[in-house]
């Protein structure tokens, strides 16, 4: 490659990942670029910045632009932030809802998110209405009645796996003039591109699988259009309220980056084969996964999604706490552990985290679904859910 940087319109997504979003460092030639350490940078005699991009680390720095360009492309989007976890993203996002004004989140969702929105719009004088948005008629009748300023949705859910038609939701908030945005974490942006679905703003916990290895906390918001009004008050959270990746953990998500298609590609493909065995299991319930013909948005999940469903699933257990506990118990290749997207398999009981009044059910196991050889996973699912 005698370029310094491949060109993104040529290139499948797939190639700009390998190269960590292209281009060799000019003044080494090195193949992966420096952790800039840095927090400040100079300015000359005459008072002008040596490097104009380039002043104070909180606003901007090489590692930044170039990850954000990266996970744009990803997405198909005008420009991307990053932030110091997906928290922070989500925080920065929800705070575009000035107060007295409206917020509409889809029920059911990843609990901190729930939870956030709940306290934050408690003490800002936001209106927050949470409904179901698999059950479309009524969330795009209650994006009518409510006329929100912000409606959130996360497609696939966590952890009921429930789809939102995007598109629909996405053209009622247009119709109402209502920023859409979905957080797509458990999908990744190989597999859902919520922005050419008509969504206004993307967000991921990029702690999960775009980086993909369980070291470190970091989030990331991409917008289609980059002369929003959403747009600019999200890019002055970032620099303002400070919520920025180190450069450390920038570093390791670009290199993160680098193998997400692989990633992305075995662990979906595991996650459907896991699906197929646990569905067909005498000792289990119900399994939640998009990827299932048997699942109520199947169909719709196929309209959106490409390459896959995503590697996050949930079995309801034959019994109750006491059942799904057990076979969390003997698992031996799975981790008993929260969070998704990394290259080792995790299962979770999250009544035990969200407790009473949280409508997780009581026999339910969240699995996030690795990188591991399938025969492996499956049989260790297999001699654990014989325990029982
Ligand atoms: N969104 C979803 C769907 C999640 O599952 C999580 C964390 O589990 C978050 C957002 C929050 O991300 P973070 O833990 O990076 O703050």
């Amino acid at each position: 490659m005698s370029k310094t940087s491949p060109s993104a319109p040529d290139l499948h997504v797939d190639s700009l990942l390998a190269h960590g979003g292209g281009g060799f460092d000019l003044a080494t030639g090195a193949v992966v670029p420096p952790i800039q350490t840095a927090t400040t940078f100079v300015r000359d005699e005459s008072y002008e910045l040596r490097n104009p991009g380039h002043l104070y680390s909180r606003d901007d720095n090489d590692l930044f632009v170039k990850t954000e360009g990266l996970i744009a492309a990803l997405e198909g989007g005008a420009e991307s932030r990053l932030f110091a976890s997906g928290m922070a993203a989500i925080a920065a996002i929800a705070r575009t809802v000035r107060p007295g004004g409206t917020l509409l989140a889809q029920s059911g969702i990843y609990w901190g998110t729930t939870l956030f929105l709940r306290k934050l719009c408690a003490r800002s004088n936001v209106a927050l209405v949470e409904t179901e948005a698999s059950e479309l008629e009524i969330f795009l009748e209650e994006i009518s009645v409510t006329k929100p300023d912000l409606v959130w949705l996360e497609v696939p859910s966590n952890p009921f796996l429930k789809v939102a038609d995007i598109r629909s939701i996405a053209a009622r908030c247009k119709e109402m003039g209502a920023v859409l945005c979905v957080d797509a974490t458990a999908a990744t942006p190989l597999i859902l591109k919520p922005l050419n679905l008509g969504a206004d703003l993307v967000m991921h916990s990029a702690t999960k699988a775009l980086n993909g290895h369980s070291d470190l906390l970091g989030g990331v918001v991409t917008t289609a259009d980059a002369d929003s009004e959403a747009w600019a008050f999200v890019r002055e959270e970032r620099k303002l309220a400070g919520a920025v990746l180190g450069s450390f953990e920038t570093w390791l998500l670009l290199r993160g980056l680098r193998t997400l298609s692989l990633r992305v590609e075995r662990m979906n493909d595991n996650a459907r084969k896991l699906a197929a065995f646990l569905d067909g299991h005498p000792k289990v319930e119900t399994v939640l996964y998009p990827g299932l013909a048997s699942h109520p948005q199947h169909e719709l999940a196929k309209s959106m999604m490409t390459g896959g469903f995503g590697s996050l699933l949930s079995a309801q257990i034959n019994g109750g706490k006491g059942e799904a506990l057990k076979v969390a118990g003997a698992l031996d290749l799975f981790q008993r552990a929260t969070s998704l997207g990394g290259t080792e398999s995790l299962v979770e009981h999250r009544f035990t985290i969200e407790g009473e009044g949280s409508g997780i059910p009581e026999n339910l196991l969240r699995i996030s679904v690795g990188i591991e050889h399938i025969d492996d996973l499956i049989a260790d699912l297999d001699q654990a859910l014989s325990v029982i």
